[in-house]
């Protein structure tokens, strides 16, 4: 089922989410859900809260062309980041149509569960390590456009209030 995305400014991407202490059916489907919601979009990755559920899960397929590579983390943590920086033009399903760059480790560590309950360990480069630290942030009540100045800050908010106002007007024209 796709879920709706939930658009900045709003609350709830505001909030530290809480750790999944278990991982129920309901949670599994869930996953499931962000994954079909992810490649509607289409995206390379989201996070719980962006569909309104303040839980540490995040899903990721950074594979452009070839077959598609799910991955779904609950609990995700960096383990280690290295000190070499990537910048990526980056964007975010929640503030649609803006893109800044942003600088970043370009390499992490991340341990996390699976939807099997196993724990895994793996170091993400190139654009899956900034797509994972960006979904991670999601779970910090972090957005990208937190790394930016504060005028351009004001400036996409703006933009998303408006986008918001509009939608809420109309809400055919999406
Ligand atoms: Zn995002």
């Amino acid at each position: 089922m796709i879920r709706p995305i939930l658009i900045h400014p709003d609350p709830r991407l505001k909030k530290p989410c809480e750790p999944v202490a278990e991982i129920t059916p309901d949670l599994r489907q869930l996953a499931a859900d962000m994954l079909e919601t992810m490649y509607a979009a289409p995206g390379i990755g989201l996070a719980a809260p962006q569909v309104g559920v303040t839980k540490r899960l995040i899903v990721m397929d950074c594979i452009k062309n070839g077959p598609p590579e799910p991955v779904v983390l609950f609990n995700p943590e960096i383990l280690w980041s290295a000190e070499e920086l990537s910048v990526y033009d980056e964007g975010c399903l929640s503030i649609p149509d803006q893109y800044a760059e942003v600088e970043r480790p370009a390499e992490v560590k991340v341990r996390w569960t699976d939807a099997d309950g196993a724990v895994q360990v793996r170091q993400f480069g190139g654009i899956w390590a900034t797509c994972v630290q960006h979904e991670i942030d999601h779970l910090n009540g972090k957005l990208f456009i937190d790394y930016l100045g504060p005028l351009k800050r004001q400036m996409i908010t703006r933009k998303m209030q408006k986008l918001k106002r509009e939608r809420a007007r109309d809400p055919e024209r999406e």
